[in-house]
């Protein structure tokens, strides 16, 4: 078995993301802070089989869809820029009272342990596997009919990872089919969410197994997303020992567990091919950490390997990504506010507020603006409320609701018609499917 080349995924979010954690009823809907392997794979997937059909037993080009999405390539977790995985191994000061209080933290995989902050001398807080520095934004939904009024029970709130954004992570394995950059949508084909450029760096990147950062030497293994491991007898397992000692081709009894901090999850997916949902498993969760300490020196391509391709079942998939004795977690310091990049014009706060996003919303938009536009040539002093039998507070959220109104009330209705029927034109044109 030879080695299988990395290689950097870079992706820019168009649109808002909704990735399906666990299933939510109720008003509000969370997404997943990031988007999990198996989403990117169903996701090219499916453009895949837009391509090229079903790859049900008959189709000619079903052998490459099993080599790629079964077989040969590694889906890595996408996770939006500037987040960071707080492992479970992180320790810090749970209610900070002093500057040094808020800066302290420590490793407790690498560092020396410490159960209360030497600067308060109170509690500490852990880690618990969460990604830290999200960007997401809390935004209504509403379906709307074709005369502008929400439909009964199609009004919602959700979480979405913020539009516009970019991420990144990391394929293994390598498909010429995945040379082309390619819009893909994450989290589902939705006009409102999920359009998603993706492209794959050619150059395969060195992934570091470096040394370790331990004073007694031992190997820290943390898992960057969750990971499926089975004991001998097939059963799920929180442990992950015995699978690291065999793919570092280790005697079990020559490693010595140093220290776990390991949290169980439950993971789910899809057959592919089948289209029918995998049952949930029980797995080691993301941000967990192992250390072990190893009698016998490993062999550096096996420990390379481990770096690249990870542990246990379901890697194709995603699952199962490891760092190798990665940086000790260390706790960032207050995060900047980012700019956001401007183009001025009319649509902006339209747009900033997901207004342009859905064709029903956009219909509606263009259609009142269309009215507003020709009522004020026809009387400059005519009143907005007159103009509407709905009340727009109720089909959108306040500041979607604040952007309408501005626009209406404002002198640029007649400016902004031909630019909403061209938005309109690119969204229906953007959906067109050549199936
Ligand atoms: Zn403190």
């Amino acid at each position: 078995m030879s080695d299988m080349p990395a290689h950097e995924v870079h992706a820019i979010a168009h649109q808002s993301l909704a990735i399906g954690g666990p299933a939510e009823v109720g008003f509000d809907k969370q997404s997943l802070p990031y988007v999990p392997g198996s989403t990117l794979r169903g996701a090219l997937a499916s453009v895949w089989i837009r391509e090229h059909g079903k790859p049900t037993p008959g189709n000619p080009h079903r052998e490459e869809f099993i080599e790629l999405f079964e077989r040969s390539v590694q889906f890595g977790p996408l996770l939006q820029e500037g987040t960071e995985l707080v492992p479970l191994s992180a320790v810090f000061c749970k209610y900070p009272r002093t500057a040094e209080c808020a800066n302290w933290s420590i490793d407790a995989a690498v560092d020396p342990g410490a159960h209360l902050c030497p600067h308060c001398g109170h509690g500490t807080e852990t880690g618990k596997g969460q990604l830290q520095g999200v960007r997401v934004q809390r935004t209504l939904r509403a379906r709307l009919d074709v005369r502008g009024v929400p439909i009964d029970g199609h009004l919602f709130a959700r979480h979405e990872l913020e539009r516009g954004l970019a991420y990144r992570g990391r394929l293994v394995g390598h498909h010429p089919w995945l040379a082309h950059e390619r819009t893909i949508w994450l989290g589902g084909k939705t006009s409102t969410n999920g359009r998603t450029t993706i492209r794959i760096d050619p150059a395969s990147v060195q992934v570091p197994a470096a040394p370790s950062r331990r004073p007694d030497g031992a190997l820290v293994v943390r898992f960057t997303g969750p990971a499926v491991i089975v004991d001998d007898a097939g059963r799920p397992t929180l442990d992950p020992v015995d699978e690291i000692a065999r793919v570092l081709g280790l005697d079990r009894s020559s490693v010595e567990d140093r220290g776990a901090w390991i949290r169980p999850d439950r993971v789910g997916g899809w057959h592919l091919a089948s289209g029918l949902p995998k049952p949930a498993e029980i797995a080691i969760a993301q941000g967990s950490v192992v250390a072990l300490h190893l009698q016998d020196e490993p062999d550096p391509a096996r420990l390379r390997r481990l770096a690249v391709e990870g542990l246990g079942l379901r890697r194709t998939e995603g699952f199962g990504t490891v760092e190798v004795n990665p940086p000790p977690w260390r706790k960032a310091p207050p995060a900047a506010p980012v700019a956001p990049v401007r183009h001025p014009s009319v649509l902006d706060p339209l747009r900033e507020r997901d207004l342009l996003d859905s064709e029903e919303t956009l219909r509606w938009l263009l259609d009142r603006t269309r009215r507003v536009a020709v009522e004020r040539v026809r009387n400059p002093r005519f009143s907005v409320e007159e103009l509407f039998q709905e009340r727009i507070p109720l089909l959108f959220d306040d500041a979607q609701t604040a952007a309408v109104w501005d626009l209406f009330t404002s002198d640029r209705p007649a400016t902004a018609v031909p630019m909403l029927e061209r938005e309109l034109d690119l969204l229906t044109a953007d959906r067109e499917d050549p199936t």
